[in-house]
């Protein structure tokens, strides 16, 4: 019976849903059919699940060989819910239930929040700009700039006096009270990124190419800059400075 279908290049069999429902609705409603040429009903049965039920998304349906007996039998395994069906009854009302319903939008949802998950770790490296910074500050600078940017938990900030701008300090580079044009020049110039690989790496570059790749390959695994850079003025009282 296998025989009278069309197959595919790959030698599987295409039914059309009319082929499809005859073999749910008729040929299944022999017991025969689940327990003699098992080979040849197990590949039509599957063309048939494919077209009247795999076709619906999450849904997953195979037909499994089952020992029963001391001889074998068809059966038909629902990989959302993991369930086996070993007849065509417990199978339609099954398709058809709440509980796989259930099973299948839940298994979906789960899918897509993982799926969502990964791409999203995967399309951004670390130090992909991050646009929460106030646009305009040293910090948005520093977030979307192209030079490379490293060794930000070095850099703190404060106001010399009330209403006044931040001044910056590198205590990596001991550089104090710097302009916001200032430190921009100082933390995307090579100095500072050369002496951050040597203190926390222990990595001294020779070539321009070195010093890119060593950068580079630091930033994305720290990122540019991540937070908010500290700000000492809010930490000391300002009333008791300005006051
Ligand atoms: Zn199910
Ligand atoms: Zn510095």
């Amino acid at each position: 019976m296998a025989n009278s279908y069309s197959r595919d290049q790959n030698g599987v069999i295409r039914m059309t849903e009319e082929e499809a429902k005859e073999v749910q609705n008729v040929q299944c409603r022999s017991r025969d059919f689940w327990t003699y040429d098992l080979s040849a009903n197990k590949e039509v049965l599957q063309a048939a699940l494919d077209v009247l039920h795999n076709c619906t998304p999450g849904n997953k349906f195979t037909v499994e060989y089952k020992d029963c007996q001391n001889s074998c039998r068809l059966v038909i395994f629902c990989h959302p819910c993991n369930t086996e069906l070993s007849s065509l009854d417990p199978f339609i009302s099954h398709a058809a239930g709440k509980n796989h319903k259930k099973c299948v939008v839940q298994l979906t949802n789960k899918q897509q929040t993982e799926r969502s998950l990964k791409q999203s770790f995967e399309l951004k490296p670390f130090n992909a700009p991050k646009k929460i910074f106030e646009r305009g500050s040293l910090e948005d600078n520093l977030d979307t700039c192209r030079p490379r940017v490293l060794g930000m938990q070095f850099v703190y900030k404060e106001k010399l006096e009330e209403g006044g701008s931040y001044y910056y300090s590198c205590q990596l580079c001991d550089l104090r009270h710097a302009s916001h044009e200032k430190i921009y020049q100082h933390l995307t110039g090579k100095s500072h990124n050369k002496k951050y690989l040597a203190v926390k790496f222990k990595r001294r570059v020779e070539s321009p190419d070195e010093y890119e790749k060593a950068c580079k390959e630091i930033e994305e695994r720290e990122g540019k800059i991540n937070h908010t850079i500290i700000d000492f003025s809010k930490r000391m009282s300002l009333s008791g400075v300005y006051g």
